[in-house]
């Protein structure tokens, strides 16, 4: 048995990055897991079969987030599918992770990009999770993931970072709403993670990788899984009595 068993959790942008490690360790840790993804089908399908090889029970959820009727979309494929491979409807994990992150100074930031990015960091972890209470039982947990960007200014990102100040104070404040129901709701704060957002400007290049290593005091760039360990702690048990809060996973960032 692990921590999660007989529990069904959700985790958004479950296609890729740090998503992707969020729901191979949760249903690692027993919980069957709705991996939802935007574009990334085929990479959905591969985090699916790989929590399948392994014993666990998974499945996947589309909705292109920040497109008409996203939520209902998302919803209604989850409603279709959970009583296939879980005991039960409902939910009890619902992990806000999937996010874009435009690159730009305030001069250089489109209106088209600032939107987006409101859009899929923003407002749709919002309307998602007013449409998971009903869904979720009471003792649930809810965990967005927020940016180190909320505490260390980045100037290069700042309509991202404006974006994840929102989803901090969403956290906060939403903690405090669900609390009669048992529910906790926190925030993650990664600092860089070696994923695909980061890409462009981090692979392959040396002194952009040892600069990143150096922003942490332990001394290199983060793993998805450096991140997913945190959250499948604020998904436990263990974590019950800490709601409202923003837990910083950047591996000591500009400390
Ligand atoms: P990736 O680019 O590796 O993955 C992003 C995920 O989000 C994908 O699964 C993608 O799904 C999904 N997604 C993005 N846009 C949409 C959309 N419009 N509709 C549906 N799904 C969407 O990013 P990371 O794993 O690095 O980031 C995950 C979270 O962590 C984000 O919220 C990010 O802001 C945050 N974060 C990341 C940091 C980092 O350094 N990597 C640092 C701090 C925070 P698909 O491909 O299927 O469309």
């Amino acid at each position: 048995m692990g921590a999660l068993t007989g529990r069904t959790a959700l985790v958004t942008g479950g296609s890729r990055g740090i998503g992707r490690a969020i729901a191979e360790r949760l249903a690692a840790d027993g919980a069957t897991v709705a991996v939802h993804y935007g574009r990334s089908a085929a990479a959905a399908d591969e985090v699916v079969e790989g929590i399948r090889a392994k014993g666990g029970t998974a499945f996947t959820v589309h909705a292109e987030l920040g497109a008409e009727g996203d939520v209902a979309t998302l919803w209604e494929s989850f409603d279709r599918q959970v009583l296939e491979h879980a005991t039960s409807t409902g939910l009890d994990i619902l992990v806000n992770n999937a996010g874009v992150t435009p690159r730009g100074e305030i001069d250089e930031t489109t209106a088209e990009a600032f939107e987006e990015a409101v859009a899929v960091n923003m407002r749709a972890p919002f309307f998602l999770t007013q449409q998971a209470l009903k869904r979720l039982r009471d003792g649930g947990r809810i965990v967005n993931v927020s940016s180190g960007a909320t505490r260390i200014a980045l100037t290069d990102i700042i309509a991202y970072a404006m974006t994840k100040g929102a989803i901090d104070a969403f956290s906060l404040t939403l903690a405090k709403a669900l609390g009669p129901r048992g529910i906790t709701v926190n925030s993650v704060a990664p600092g860089i993670i070696d994923t695909d957002i980061n890409a462009s400007w981090l692979r392959g290049n040396e002194a952009a990788e040892r600069s990143a290593a150096e922003l942490s005091a332990l001394g290199r760039v983060g793993r998805p899984e450096d991140v997913a360990d945190v959250v499948a702690f604020l998904a436990s048990d263990d974590a019950r009595w800490v709601t409202g809060q923003v837990l910083d996973a950047t591996g000591g960032s500009q400390l």
